[in-house]
């Protein structure tokens, strides 16, 4: 019996970590996919942002093995010029008053969820007018890059934090909040980044001879149960599992059916364009941050140096920008995107550009997958059919599901035991 993992991402190395008489072939010269980071001038980043907070007691067993620093995420947001606590609608202490008499007035005339079925809706609904303008409209659209009004709302669960009316009148009044983040502790690796988590494992399956690395799929044969590679190779399976994403998986295989072609080629996800810098200073400490303000390209920051020390060298910090972009477009422009980054990091006061030592600037052509409500209806449809050809979706990608880590990990895990 020969199992074929096509990607080492987390739910690739979940699924041979479930058979390790399985063979995986990665496109790329590295085995982690998103959850694998890069190094530059003895700097360590991660592909965005990375932290973990599983729960489910088959990945902490993989996860704990590393020595880990136990972080309690304090968020914050930057917002017309001001730092607050994150969630903002919970935190509107520091904003002018008549900017909190008409968010407060508007959280108390909101119409609630009720027969609710569109994203803009779900906000609306649940902050009221006023809050969704000035504040959800501006950084979701920054994150999903599409219309909210186009977008499912079953994927929010505890993401989105929804306050009473006593919590947002009582961060009107004071700063001293609690701190309300859907996860109490986040957990990082204190060495070699958030790979670390899963590297064992890929260099378990290296050291076996069963990751087989810039090995890229190109077609699938279900009849013939046969992979083709780029590079001309091909090799039979008798059990295929995929964390390739699916619209590719579609296009891979022989003769899909035009309606499943159609709305697999309509999927639409976000790319995502890393701006990395190196600083020589250490006086900034923010651990991650939102950014409202739609002259900042990026919607999201971190810094790598307070997740680890060991991610900057003595007497330096880093911080990286995510700035994301739809599939339907080409990725932001490289200098302008680094220009508007350093202009960012002047303005939150971050740093000015004599303490930058470097930039990157990188493209993560995957992201996160949209969560559209046509999304919501084909998805189904379109596993269901890759399935009956015999090849199992797992992943992020794979199933296209806004899974973290863990559920990435557990996706290529629990199929293969299944
Ligand atoms: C901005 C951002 C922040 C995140 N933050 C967190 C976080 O804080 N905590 C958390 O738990 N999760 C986080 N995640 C989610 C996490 O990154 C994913 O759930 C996880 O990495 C997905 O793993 P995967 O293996 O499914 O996909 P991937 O990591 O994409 O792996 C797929 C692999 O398949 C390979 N591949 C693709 N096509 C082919 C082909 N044709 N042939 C062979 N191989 C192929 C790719 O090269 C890749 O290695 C974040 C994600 C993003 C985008």
């Amino acid at each position: 019996m020969v199992t074929t993992i096509l990607g080492s991402g987390i739910a690739g190395l979940g699924a041979w970590y479930a058979d390790n008489s399985a063979e995986i072939y990665e496109a790329s010269d590295k085995a982690g996919g998103l959850c694998r980071g890069f190094e530059i001038n003895s700097f360590y980043f991660d592909q965005a942002v990375h932290l973990s907070f599983a729960k489910d007691k088959i990945v902490r067993d993989v996860f704990d093995k590393t020595e880990q620093y136990y972080h309690h995420p304090f968020p914050y947001s930057w917002y017309k010029e001001t730092w607050l606590r994150h969630p903002a609608q919970n935190n509107l202490f520091s904003f002018p008053t008549q900017f909190k008499i008409d968010a407060v007035k508007g959280f108390i005339e909101r119409k609630g969820r009720e027969n609710v079925t569109n994203f803009k809706d779900w906000l609306v609904g649940g902050y009221g007018e006023f809050l969704y303008e000035n504040l959800f409209k501006l950084y979701n659209e920054k994150y999903w890059q599409t219309d909210l009004e186009k977008m499912d709302v079953d994927w929010i669960g505890n993401r989105i934090y929804q306050p009473d009316i006593d919590e947002v009148l009582y961060g009107s009044y004071t700063d001293e909040t609690p701190n309300v983040y859907y996860a109490s502790e986040m957990r990082y690796p204190k060495n070699g980044g958030y790979y670390s988590f899963i590297k064992e494992i890929a260099d378990e399956a290296e050291r076996q001879g069963k990751l087989h690395l810039n090995k890229k799929a190109v077609r699938v044969d279900p009849a013939a149960k046969t992979v083709f590679f780029k590079d001309g190779t091909q090799t039979k399976y008798d059990r295929l599992f995929s964390s390739v994403p699916l619209p590719e998986v579609v296009r891979m295989i022989d003769n899909a059916p035009e309606d499943i072609a159609k709305k697999a080629a309509d999927l639409e996800h976000t790319g995502v364009a890393l701006v990395s810098i190196g600083m020589k200073k250490t006086d900034f400490e923010k651990f991650w941050f939102y950014i409202y303000d739609t002259d900042i390209m990026a919607a999201r920051a971190y810094m790598p140096s307070v997740k680890s020390p060991a991610n900057a060298p003595e007497g330096c910090s880093s911080i990286q920008f995510e700035i994301y972009f739809s599939s339907k477009a080409q990725p932001p422009e490289e200098q302008a995107t680094v220009e508007n980054t350093l202009y960012a990091l002047e303005k939150l006061g971050i740093a000015t550009r004599k303490d930058v030592l470097f930039t990157d600037y990188r493209i993560m052509p995957y992201g996160n997958v949209t969560l559209l409500r046509t999304t919501e209806q084909d998805v189904p449809l379109i596993t269901d059919w890759v399935k009956s050809q015999g090849i199992t979706p797992i992943g992020r990608f794979g199933e296209w599901k806004y899974l973290w880590s863990d559920q990435s990990f557990l996706s290529g895990y629990n199929a293969v035991k299944e």
